[in-house]
């Protein structure tokens, strides 16, 4: 262990501080200090044998073991042969429209998109992003609520709006919900794009999504003038502009005007030097999102993911064998399959080579049957399949995403954070597949209930 503020030396100095308002409101008083596990800090780096003290929903002190003192009072938790990891952040999903027997605007209420975020907390995703199909002035209510310490543990909300061309944007089943709800600031003009970013601006907003993608011609484009125009006013409001890019000149067309996230790879074309070159300038930040179009780990009967669907939609996608291109399906492979992984396997390390912020982001909710929380690691098995290294897979879903949404206080296992984290039965480092193996998941301090949770979501069922 080589960095020496996180000792217990510092604790004083690093616990006051901006994030101490949200962890306040929760978090048990009494101290417990947990002890012997390989804490995974999140930054890269790897304590063996590990110690850390958690108060008041913080992390108090942190160090290898032996380092940290057990302050007087304090409970002692013996994690041995585990490995601790800080909470994941999902940069990309679309809350609130999954109901499972239905999808749709009907189902997107407070309850919907509560029990969203306790199904990413269930599998140790600590901060959850809806990307551009949430609508604004529900979600800031929401989170204000969330804030408040008035709902039930959960992973912590955030949301950004979407902005599109009238009737373009979200995919044909997404559109039907954000269409409903009014979700995405429809824009035909620079000047209108202006507009809405300020008026984004005016709530305090931070992020804001943008579609480029004419889905193969049958969609109105964001046309240059417009997504540059959101680029600079957004930037001009210390914004970040999230945008969506399927194919190689879109991609290098927003990320050559500025966009701070690309979303989405290109699997239908090899990238060229000229987009390399764009990149190795602007290292955006990127949300592979690459699940959405992999075919269903629900049918491989994997009781990881099994266990937080209903059994009824669990049955239907493994009994639909016809392949279904905008829901899961356990029919055959699409006949591009191949070419998408090779096409796929071919991008994505020439991507992170030229430098590219990589961040988790699943897409989950966007249509029937993807799944909250299991998804996540998923994409981190993906990620380590193209060529990442564990420790790479977990920066990209923990540290770097809280850099990209400005989550002071989440992200690292570190001292002030808020104790987010998971406790693994098996460590990630030697097999990403290893994040599965869940022993516990604890939001600010305090154990989740998975198996309330699981209990709940059996009876509704
Ligand atoms: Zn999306």
């Amino acid at each position: 262990m080589r960095r020496s503020k996180f000792l217990a030396c510092c604790v004083a100095a690093a616990s006051v501080g901006p994030i101490a308002a949200y962890s306040q409101s929760r978090g048990q008083a009494n101290a417990v200090l947990y002890e012997g596990g390989r804490l995974i800090i999140g930054d890269g780096t790897v304590i063996d044998s590990g110690a850390f003290v958690v108060e008041n929903g913080r992390i108090g002190a942190l160090g290898p073991k032996g380092a940290v003192t057990l302050p007087a009072g304090a409970a002692r938790v013996d994690l041995t042969g585990k490995t601790v990891m800080p909470s994941m952040i999902n940069a990309h999903v679309h809350i609130g429209y999954e109901g499972y027997t239905s999808w749709g605007a009907q189902n997107y209420t407070p309850q919907n998109v509560q029990n969203h975020l306790e199904r990413e907390a269930f599998y140790g995703v600590g901060a959850t992003v809806s990307v551009g199909s949430s609508p604004t002035d529900q979600s800031i209510r929401f989170q204000q609520d969330q804030q408040a310490g008035k709902l039930p543990p959960a992973s912590r909300f955030l949301f950004m709006p979407g902005m599109a061309p009238p009737n373009g944007g979200p995919d044909a089943v997404l559109l039907k919900g954000t269409t409903a709800l009014h979700a995405v600031y429809e824009v035909s003009t620079a000047q209108e794009a202006r507009a809405a970013i300020q008026t984004m601006a005016a709530k305090r907003l931070k992020h804001v999504k943008i579609w480029v993608d004419d889905r193969r011609g049958t969609y109105p484009k964001m046309t240059p003038d417009v997504y540059n125009a959101v680029i600079d006013e957004a930037h001009k409001h210390q914004m970040l502009v999230h945008a969506h890019a399927t194919t190689l000149p879109d991609q290098k067309a927003v990320v050559r005007a500025g966009a701070d996230v690309v979303v989405h790879l290109v699997q239908g074309e090899k990238l060229d030097e000229e987009y390399l070159a764009i990149l190795r300038e602007k290292k955006p930040y990127w949300a592979t999102v690459i699940g959405l179009g992999d075919r269903t780990e629900v049918c491989d009967n994997d009781p990881f993911v099994d266990q937080a669907l209903p059994a009824a939609v669990v049955a239907a996608i493994r009994a639909t064998s016809e392949a279904r291109p905008l829901a899961p399906n356990c029919g055959p492979p699409s006949p591009n399959a191949a070419t998408r992984e090779a096409t796929i396997a071919n991008n994505f390390p020439k991507m992170i080579a030229a430098g590219v912020r990589l961040v988790l982001g699943t897409d989950a909710g966007i249509h029937a049957g993807h799944t909250f929380g299991s998804a996540d690691h998923h994409e981190l098995a993906r990620w380590v399949q193209l060529g990442l290294t564990p420790s790479q897979a977990i920066v990209a879903a923990t540290e770097r995403p809280a850099e990209l949404l400005g989550i002071t206080d989440m992200g690292t296992l570190a001292v002030g954070k808020s104790a987010d984290f998971l406790v693994l039965n098996a460590n990630p480092l030697e097999n990403i597949r290893n994040t599965r193996q869940i022993a516990s998941v604890y939001l600010r301090g305090i154990m989740l209930d998975r198996n309330a949770l699981l209990a709940a979501w059996k009876k509704a069922s």
